[in-house]
């Protein structure tokens, strides 16, 4: 039996995020933004990004002294090395990545074109990869780090009408276990958080003009309700914080049951 629970033990400091330092894309609002509420809360300081400027303006106003915000369009590829060098230079080491930012498209395959397709591959895959490659450089080098996905249970379930948005989230599930294996060794730790159905902007644009998909959404939700925002942020703040420490290459679904299957 080891010795008695420290009062530090008891308040849990291995979940906390102080003296961290992490940038969330598209953290202006949705599950971004409350991703960055829960890492605040749990003692860390935030950059979040996204295209527009007011919403980053205003989640930093709520968020506090402890946020700030870059807009910056993660599909301008070429902008990534620069973003996270100013982050680096301005602000301080990244010790976490959350790439959250995400954009759907709700239609039949056969009406998607190519372009549709690009857009949401660029935007949900091939940007993820650029910045995490940007930030990993940097972390493999201080032999620290924590990278989170945002992906989601389209990864693995045959949801209609989200082809390229199912397409994107699968290959981003790949990409974490190629490179939580490359990267364990130099401390640095990737995994992927799997959302079910999460109130925001894009949930309901995506249950808009079909009522018949809200009910087929919760009879296969074991829960039957929407999970909320927060619910994303506090599995970000465990994988990244040091109760995770031998966490990696995982995702973690965080769906109300949907992955227990029927
Ligand atoms: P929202 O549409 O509510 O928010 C998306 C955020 O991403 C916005 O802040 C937006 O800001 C930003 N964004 C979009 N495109 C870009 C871009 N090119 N560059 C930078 N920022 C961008 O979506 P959610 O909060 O619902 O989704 C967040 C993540 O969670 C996504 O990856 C999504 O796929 C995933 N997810 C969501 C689920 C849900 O039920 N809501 C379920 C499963 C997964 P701006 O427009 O200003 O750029």
């Amino acid at each position: 039996m080891e010795e008695q629970i420290t009062e530090t033990q008891k308040n849990l400091t291995v979940f906390s995020l102080e003296g961290k330092l992490a940038l969330i894309t598209g953290g202006g609002s949705g599950i971004g933004f409350d991703i960055a509420r829960c890492i605040v809360q749990a003692g860390g300081r935030v950059v979040i990004t996204g295209r527009r400027e007011q919403p980053l303006q205003e989640a930093t106003n709520v968020l506090g002294e402890r946020a700030t915000y870059q807009v910056n369009d993660v599909t301008e590829r070429a902008s990534l090395n620069k973003l996270v060098e100013r982050i680096e230079t301005t602000v301080g080491p990244i010790d976490i990545l959350v790439n959250n930012a995400g954009i759907n498209l709700k239609k039949p395959a056969l009406d998607v074109t190519d372009e549709d397709f690009d857009r949401i591959v660029h935007t949900n895959l091939n940007s993820v990869f650029s910045l995490t490659r940007a930030c990993a450089q940097q972390m493999m080098a201080r032999k620290s780090g924590s990278i989170i996905m945002i992906s989601s249970m389209a990864a693995y379930y045959g949801i209609d009408r989200v082809v390229a948005y199912a397409a994107s989230k699968s290959a981003v599930e790949g990409m974490v276990k190629v490179l939580a294996s490359e990267f364990s060794g130099n401390g640095v730790r990737v995994n992927a958080i799997a959302p079910g159905f999460i109130e925001t902007a894009m949930s309901k644009t995506a249950m808009s003009g079909d009522p018949d998909r809200f009910a087929r959404a919760m009879r296969r939700t074991p829960m039957g309700a929407f999970g909320k925002p927060e619910d994303i942020g506090w599995a970000a703040v465990f994988l990244a914080s040091e109760a995770a420490r031998y966490v990696t290459g995982v995702s973690l679904p965080v769906d109300g049951g949907n992955s227990i299957g029927f």
